[in-house]
């Protein structure tokens, strides 16, 4: 089954502090489920399901490096950071009967999946949510790239990565009353004009494969179900 906006595989990337509610650190289940939910809504459309989650609300290497510790190690905490977010929505989608696969990219066999392409897409094509955990696997990279990366690799058509705000501002919209959403930018116009979207270098590998980023409101009204056919308000970078 295709939606009305023709996607059948797509890269859902959200924060770890999309997951953490108001508490202002760590995992709020009723956040996780009510993200599950919307997972659930576009599972339902048949479109097939890649996820990437974020580790900001347990553990950012940057934080860890500013503080003291050597940045490799701190890279590596956060990545470990991002398989429990994985672990932690694995459970909330299969309590609402969506199988799903975590696959990580540091081999942790007792915990969750390695990471093997040609068996992820496997899932992918059996309607399995693939959740890839711990980023790239490499320190000094962030979960957006991992993203990208992995959204290339599974062949995704589209990046949908959900915010707190509807989309890409040329300021911030929080303290810029006057702040003017884009509906679309170029990879370029982001890269130069430094638009607060992804990371330089998640940016520069969506452009090189030529894969859309479609940054949307995680509280959109129609929901993640509308935006991936195409209704509400949402910027896309092409
Ligand atoms: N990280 C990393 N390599 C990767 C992905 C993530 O070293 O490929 C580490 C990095 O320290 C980062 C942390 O994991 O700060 C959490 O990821 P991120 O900051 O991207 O999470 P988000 O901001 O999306 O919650």
């Amino acid at each position: 089954a295709a939606t009305t906006t023709g996607f059948t595989r797509i890269m859902l990337k959200i924060s770890g502090e999309a997951l953490m509610g108001d508490q202002g650190f760590g995992l709020n289940p009723p956040t996780v489920e009510r993200i599950a939910k919307q997972v659930k809504t576009i599972h339902d459309l048949g479109v097939e399901v890649c996820m990437v989650i974020g580790g900001g609300n347990i553990f950012r290497g940057l934080q860890g490096s500013a503080q003291g510790m050597e940045r490799t190690t701190a890279d590596y905490m956060g990545m470990l950071a991002t398989v429990m977010n994985a672990l932690a929505m694995q459970s909330a989608l299969e309590a609402l009967k969506i199988n799903t696969r975590v696959i990580s990219a540091i081999p942790m066999d007792q915990v969750c999946e390695p990471y093997i392409r040609r068996r992820a897409v496997r899932h992918l094509e059996k309607k399995r949510v693939c959740i890839f955990a711990a980023g790239t696997g490499n320190p000094f990279f962030t979960t957006d790239t991992a993203a990208t990366l992995r959204a290339s690799e599974m062949k995704c058509q589209a990046i949908f990565k959900g915010t707190q705000v509807d989309g890409i501002y040329d300021s911030d919209p929080k303290t810029n009353p006057d702040a003017k959403r884009y509906d679309r930018v170029t990879y370029d116009e982001v890269l130069a004009k430094n638009l607060k979207v992804m990371d330089a270098s998640a940016i520069a590998l969506a452009r090189d494969n030529a894969l859309p980023i479609i940054v949307f409101s995680l509280s959109a009204p129609g929901g993640l179900a509308g935006i991936v056919q195409g209704e509400g308000k949402y910027t896309m970078v092409t």
